[in-house]
């Protein structure tokens, strides 16, 4: 820890005049239609702690881009301030204004901070304070009864990234699982189906650093709502345009990005593919492609030809709602402007076709030679695809004796604990242990989920901050630590950083980390083994022992010293080394062909729409997307009272004409409808944010806390994409009544 640590007031992430235009992004009135024409961020004021105090370094750990690095004041054991790292090129001092209320989550009156069993019906919310010891007992007591009865794997752990520590979520909780032998979670709900298909055409996934957006020529964001879900970009973005270059967005919804960008195309939701196959039979027909590229470094260029020729611009048009000249425009300006960066977001893959959305969009690169040519031309999806950071050796892979176990897809939940999936008809799950997530909230199809976790024969285990809905069906709940309670160490899946986090206090009440209740629970099982005295510090430096690591040479006191530190990565695909199985990028793929795709790629409707199912959509004609809002990541911290002020009464976006056919004006409650259940929400009627047929409903509220005690994820769809097992929040055919 740095005491009295002098911190620069250079407040470098936004000037004034940046925040004035930022703060155009953000939805804070909707009287106006000026005002409402995008859906974006607002950016929180950045607050300097005082000289007073001690400081100390901690990483954001949500599911976010960003990872931001953080400064938090102390004094007296409490934490009196927290701020951005003003000195990180990507935080550059400011949090956004999901997390600038995170005092008021760490001293939330509400937090859990004992163990407890439950006392009332399940759901109902009711517990008892008990100790740890009895705690850990009925825990030990129940899970070997249950698999005394049907073995391991009736025993499923769920998680998913209440935090991404490589300790906390990626590290040691699972070597208890693992010798446990219970069933694998298949963590598919983010971007599964990307990480899927990206290497059919690639062979891995290595996008550019994206500190490069700034300094390219043409900045395409496709699919992704940078202003709300990775607020820290959005300055390299303006610079882009700052130093000259175009921006254009592609999506179904106006973003905060759209609110500057020289072109905004927005398109028919889940209809990418078509979009991406008529611009590359554009570039083609017009001699834009880059030959000597294509004949260098990739296989299939004419099965390619042969597969869009078929999304002539009249066809493309009539598939994705886009005027023929908008294709034509921006076709044009992706085959002459270089370098660019095509940004794949994760918006478009959450639909039932999103692996071919996918893979129609990966060829256009190579197609047009902007892979691997200089680090401001490329690609970005996700990540660097480089891992430095190793919890491999925390998660005692070496114990599991079933490499063969079941396992459960997360989409799959509800099907799970319900018993409708195969795998669980006739060996249930009969144990639910839970961390760093609330399924009830995030997981689609929410009645399946609640009907499961009423089941009286299931003995739930949560390890949470909060009583949440999944905590109000638990057995037994265990107080868990915030991560200003406990270590861990982080990599950003958007910038090249590697990030330490210090506990900045003592954990409150009798809370324990997560690696610390698991190692706990195993020793109550009677395991022995030396892994589960593991402690967070040295579970933390066993991470930072990987090769990747050791060559980089980063030390675990350097680490700790800064907070955060760059890793050095080549330019992605410098070297044109494509691990596919030719070598090349391939536009033609046998791989992807077994995968049960089209070798080369198509447009396949979703499985809820008019091509897809004609007569759902008699039933139920408005298509449903449930992206992110700009105050929440996932479900968490909806409790914390400025957050849920902000977020205000769950609305559903919904254009002029469907609403006048309705009879609904702004402001009415409406029921939103399908077969998989209903929901009311607030009428926000509008002629930019979505186009006709389409709604949008931020994602997610804790069903309990809102109307009727069931939010959006009630009525998304739990089947699962095409590649990877993915998740389809967006492939949602709905109704809305007044
Ligand atoms: S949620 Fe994202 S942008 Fe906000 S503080 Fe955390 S890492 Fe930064």
């Amino acid at each position: 820890m740095i005491k009295g640590n002098k911190l620069a007031n250079k407040n470098s992430f936004l000037n004034s005049s940046d925040i004035s235009e930022i703060s155009l992004l953000g939805l804070t009135d909707y009287k106006s239609e000026e005002k409402e024409n995008s859906i974006g961020e607002t950016y929180h004021k950045t607050i300097t702690p005082r000289e007073k105090g001690t400081i100390s370094r901690q990483t954001c750990p949500r599911n976010c881009h960003d990872t931001c690095s953080i400064l938090s004041e102390v004094k007296d054991g409490r934490i009196t301030h927290i701020t951005g790292d003003p000195t990180n090129p990507i935080t550059a001092g400011g949090l956004c204004v999901k997390m600038n209320h995170y005092l008021s989550w760490v001293y939330h009156a509400d937090r859990v901070l004992y163990p407890m069993k439950r006392v009332g019906a399940k759901g109902e919310g009711k517990f008892e304070q008990i100790t740890w010891e009895e705690a850990l007992d009925t825990i030990a007591i129940k899970t070997k009864e249950s698999i005394d009865k049907y073995g391991p794997e009736t025993v499923l752990k769920y998680y998913f990234s209440g935090t991404l520590g490589f300790v906390h979520n990626k590290g040691l909780p699972h070597a208890f699982f693992n010798k446990l032998g219970a069933s694998e979670l298949d963590i598919t709900v983010c971007s599964a189906t990307g990480a899927a298909t990206v290497p059919h055409t690639y062979g891995v996934n290595k996008g550019v650093d994206p500190e490069e957006f700034a300094n390219t020529k043409l900045y395409i964001s496709w699919g992704v709502n940078e202003a709300t879900t990775n607020v820290h970009s959005v300055k390299f973005i303006k610079q882009c345009k700052e130093n000259g270059g175009k921006v254009v967005v592609i999506n179904p919804i106006r973003t905060g990005v759209a609110t500057f960008a020289d072109m905004f195309i927005q398109i028919k939701p889940g209809t990418d593919a078509a979009l991406a196959l008529g611009i590359i039979n554009y570039i083609i027909e017009n001699d834009l492609q880059d030959q000597a590229y294509i004949d260098a470094y990739t296989i299939g260029y004419n099965e390619l030809k042969i597969a869009v020729k078929e999304y002539t611009l009249e066809k493309t048009s009539e598939i994705t709602g886009i005027t023929i000249e908008q294709i034509e425009t921006f076709a044009k300006m992706y085959g002459t402007i270089k370098p660019s960066i095509l940004r794949m977001g994760n918006g478009m893959q959450r639909n039932s076709n999103g692996g071919s959305i996918i893979r129609a969009i990966t060829l256009l690169p190579p197609l047009v030679g902007t892979l691997g040519v200089a680090s401001n031309s490329g690609y970005f999806y996700g990540s660097s695809g480089y891992r430095a950071p190793d919890a491999g050796p925390l998660t005692g892979k070496e114990l599991l004796e079933n490499p063969n176990r079941r396992i459960i897809n997360m989409n799959e939940l509800g099907k799970a604990l319900t018993g409708v999936l195969d795998t669980t008809k006739e060996l249930p799950i009969t144990t639910l242990m839970v961390f760093n997530s609330n399924p009830m909230a995030i997981t689609q199809h929410g009645k399946l989920v609640r009907e499961g976790l009423a089941r009286q024969d299931l003995f739930t285990v949560v390890a949470e901050i909060f009583k949440t809905d999944t905590a109000d069906y638990a057995d037994i709940l265990l107080p868990a630590t915030t991560f200003f309670e406990c270590e861990d160490v982080h990599q950003d899946y958007f910038g090249w950083y590697v990030r330490h986090n210090t506990p900045a206090i003592e954990p409150l009440g009798e809370c324990k980390s997560n690696s610390e209740i698991f190692n706990a629970i195993a020793k109550k099982m009677g395991y022995t083994e030396p892994i589960f005295d593991m402690t967070d510090t040295e579970a933390v430096k066993v991470c930072l022992q990987s090769e990747a690591i050791l060559a980089q040479g980063i030390t675990y006191d350097m680490l700790k010293e800064k907070g955060w530190i760059k890793l050095n990565i080549e330019a992605s695909f410098k070297d044109k080394k494509f691990l596919t199985p030719s070598g090349k990028v391939e536009f033609y793929s046998e791989s992807l062909k077994s995968a049960g795709l089209h070798p080369v790629a198509e447009y396949v409707p979703t499985a809820e729409s008019n091509d897809g199912s004609p007569e759902l959509f008699k039933k139920y004609p408005l298509t449903l997307m449930t992206p992110h809002t700009k105050n929440l990541i996932n479900s968490q911290m909806y409790n914390v009272p400025q957050i849920k002020n902000l977020m205000g009464e769950p609305v559903v976006y919904i254009h002029t004409d469907d609403a006048r056919e309705r009879g609904i004006v702004d402001g009415d409650k409406v029921n939103v409808l399908n077969d998989r259940g209903n929901i009311i929400l607030v009428a926000k009627v509008t002629s930019t944010i979505t186009k006709k047929g389409t709604l949008l409903s931020f994602s997610c509220p804790w069903p309990k806390l809102v109307e009727g005690g069931k939010s959006v994820n009630e009525i998304t769809s739990d089947r699962v994409s095409d590649m990877g097992g993915g998740s389809t929040y967006h492939t949602n055919l709905v109704e809305v009544t007044k």
